[in-house]
């Protein structure tokens, strides 16, 4: 199938490209972005024109930071295009939910990604939490944003998330391995004073049977970084780490791949199986539990960020 890619920047570069074209599904048909290009491929700069001009191309993936890909994803919906969103689908639950309709009255595939739930490690973390009984669950994701977001000014604009940019990440993991849902029930924003987004924040989680789950994400850490799940359970203790890339049961450790390896590949796969299929595949319970921590959070005004 014939792909659009659009937005051609950091995770585009990193992963999209390598991941379409070691696909034997995809074919890299067509670039959009304002500067950004891929030796070999043709480039627009302007979404309309390829919708426009080249019908062949059915299917568009959106690497835009969250607040300009929703007219994006609307433009390439109207114009009767499967769309796959980078994480977070929207930069409101409203416009996610507004994608999903127009996806629907389209007769379209829509895929809302969260890369670390492709992580190695998740699908055995979730089979072995099924039948346990969880007594606490804490997530430490802490990382060095100048190493991961060099020069990334929409990270701190309103929209841009900040440290819950990865920590969605993790709540995607989390959503994804836990039998039951949760709510948000207190959460701690620490925003320096020259931001509009946090970069560390707090999390409490209201469990259905009681268990203690919550969340620590900090986004100045140097040094090693720290990607990690520790859930308690009567009958052991579970350890995910590496963003979801290994597996620690009760000391013992399963699973060898690097942080990221096998994500985006999965990811494709996913899309092709969804457009084959016609189907839908859009779970905002991630982006829910990120818009309940803004919502809920108490505010801290810490040392001003430079970059
Ligand atoms: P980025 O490099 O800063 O931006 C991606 C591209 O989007 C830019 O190269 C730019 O292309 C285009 N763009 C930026 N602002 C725009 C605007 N206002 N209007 C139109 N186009 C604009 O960001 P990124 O790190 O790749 O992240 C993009 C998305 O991927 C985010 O949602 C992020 O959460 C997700 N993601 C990132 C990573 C990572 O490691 N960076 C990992 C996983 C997921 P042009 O200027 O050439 O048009």
């Amino acid at each position: 199938m014939k792909l659009g890619l659009v937005g051609i920047g950091k995770i585009a570069l990193d992963q999209h490209v390598p991941a379409i074209t070691d696909s034997a599904d995809w074919e890299l048909a067509a670039t959009v972005s304002r500067n950004g290009s891929v030796e070999g491929v043709s480039a627009f700069d302007d979404l309309q024109l390829m919708l426009d001009t080249r019908p062949d191309i059915r299917v568009v993936s959106l690497c835009l930071p969250p607040v300009p890909r929703f007219a994006y994803a609307m433009q390439a919906l109207e114009a009767g295009r499967h769309v796959m969103l980078e994480k977070p689908p929207g930069a409101t639950l409203a416009e996610s939910h507004a994608l999903l309709a127009k996806a629907h009255e389209k007769g379209v595939s829509i895929y809302a990604t969260w890369h670390s739930r492709q992580a190695d490690m998740v699908a055995a973390a979730k089979t072995w939490l099924s039948d346990k009984t969880l007594e606490s669950l804490h997530i430490t994701w802490k990382e060095d944003v100048r190493r991961w977001h060099p020069g990334q000014a929409w990270i701190w604009e309103p929209g841009g998330l900040g440290v819950f940019d990865p920590g969605i990440n993790a709540l995607s993991i989390l959503t994804e391995i836990l039998p039951h849902d949760i709510h948000v029930s207190a959460a701690t924003l620490e925003v320096p004073e020259n931001c509009q987004t946090p970069i560390a924040a707090q999390i409490s989680f209201e469990h259905p049977q009681g268990a203690k789950v919550s969340a620590d994400f900090d986004w100045r850490q140097e040094g090693p970084q720290t990607w990690s799940i520790e859930a308690k359970t009567p009958d052991g203790t579970l350890i995910l780490s590496d963003g979801g890339a290994k597996l620690e049961l009760d000391g013992v450790q399963i699973g060898t791949a690097s942080a990221l390896a096998g994500e985006y590949p999965r990811l494709y796969a996913q899309m092709a199986r969804l457009v084959g299929q016609g189907g839908v595949d859009m779970d905002l319970r991630p982006m829910t539990l990120v818009c309940d921590a803004f919502t809920l959070g108490r505010r801290l005004t810490v040392a001003p960020f430079l970059p």
